[in-house]
């Protein structure tokens, strides 16, 4: 017989409710075929005990050298001397694009028409930066950065994606009938590597009207490029129109390196209680294996994902049932293995 291909992948269980949907996640890859072997490592509140740090070297390390990672949600504890941990990693490993497919063809959405878009979020700069000071008593300030570098290349991640994945228009949203000079070089950039991609459509929006466009229309978007901030309220505002945090995936790319986490948070209101939705993680890990080149056993997940949540049976209770972890995970692995 063949040898099978094992793949290193690093492993972040993170806090709270990570490591019961990480380890949810891990059973789903392993059902549909796909042996990976699982380098873990710490990071987050848990890492401090034993590390003395939120962000241990030997994490990093890890990531830069399997290039891959699979993350739960981290908690940055609350007080002076903690900086946001996934901030820290992102700036790191220089993770600039941060990918959010959006897609209601899992069947839990309030809008009639279909969505499936997929954002492109800035993930090192604008309002982020961090450069804020109080200049006088009662005023403050805020630096907006925003470069031609970032710009171009978030810009470039947009549409190769797309044209890798037949897509067929990209928007731009922007703010730049007010902020001309910093959203205008943004736009500037997003337009010169439009002309790249010349079987590509290209559109431009304005950041308010896209937030009501994709209420009211969600249907005419499909990849959509945006700085840092507008990518961060536009995505929740997308994740809102599908079901909300427990069913988005997410990954954070750079050149040489990608993460795959959910969007949501460590949760700690449901931690430790069996409770938590695994979807969003699990959809990450599907990316993960898009990555990888294991797009087959990705479809298949994604496939046994849909029949599954047709039933609406075994939905763990944020999506309206009363299932655990376990139970939603084990419906979805009989699909898996019914698809086989
Ligand atoms: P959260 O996403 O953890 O929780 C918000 C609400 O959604 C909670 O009621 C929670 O129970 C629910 N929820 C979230 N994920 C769920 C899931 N998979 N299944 C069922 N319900 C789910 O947001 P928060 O409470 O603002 O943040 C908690 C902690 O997480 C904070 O320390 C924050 O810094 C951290 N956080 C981390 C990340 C990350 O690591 N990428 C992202 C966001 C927040």
């Amino acid at each position: 017989a063949q040898k099978e291909k094992v793949y290193q992948i690093t492993l972040i269980p993170g806090d709270g409710i990570g490591p019961e949907v990480t380890s949810a996640a891990r059973k789903v890859l392993a059902a549909a075929g796909v042996v990976i072997d699982w380098e873990m490592v710490d990071a987050g509140a848990g890492a401090i005990n034993k590390h003395g740090t939120t962000l241990p070297d030997e994490t990093i390390e890890s990531i830069r050298k399997n290039k891959v990672a699979l993350k739960g949600p981290l908690t940055t504890p609350i007080g002076e001397g903690f900086k946001s941990v996934n901030v820290q990693l992102r700036k790191t490993l220089d993770l600039y694009a941060n990918i959010r497919p959006v897609r209601s063809a899992l069947g839990i959405t309030f809008q009639h028409k279909p969505i499936d878009l997929v954002i492109f979020r800035e993930n090192t700069e604008d309002l982020y930066a961090g450069l804020e000071y109080e200049i006088a008593p009662g005023v403050t300030q805020s630096l907006k950065i925003i470069t031609e570098k970032a710009s171009t290349r978030i810009a470039r991640a947009a549409f190769e994606w797309a044209r890798q994945n037949k897509r067929k228009m990209v928007h731009a949203v922007h703010k730049a009938n007010i902020m001309k000079k910093s959203d205008g070089l943004f736009l500037d950039c997003v337009r010169k590597v439009a002309k790249e991609y010349p079987e590509i459509a290209y559109k431009e929006i304005i950041v308010d009207n896209c937030a009501m466009q994709m209420v009211m229309r969600p249907d005419q978007f499909d990849v959509v490029v945006l700085g840092n901030l507008y990518g961060d309220i536009i995505s929740d505002l997308a994740a809102g129109l599908v079901g909300g945090l427990g069913v988005v995936p997410g990954a954070n790319i750079g050149d040489e390196v990608a993460i795959f986490e959910s969007v949501h948070g460590s949760a700690p209101d449901i931690a430790g209680k069996g409770v938590a939705n695994p979807i969003a993680t699990i959809l990450s890990a599907n990316m993960m294996l898009r990555h990888i080149g294991e797009g087959k056993a990705a479809d298949r997940i994604q496939a046994a994902l849909v029949l599954f949540l047709a039933e609406r049976k075994h939905l763990t209770p944020d999506l309206g049932g009363r299932a655990t972890t376990d139970e939603l995970v084990d419906g979805l692995i009989e699909k898996i293995k019914m698809l086989r």
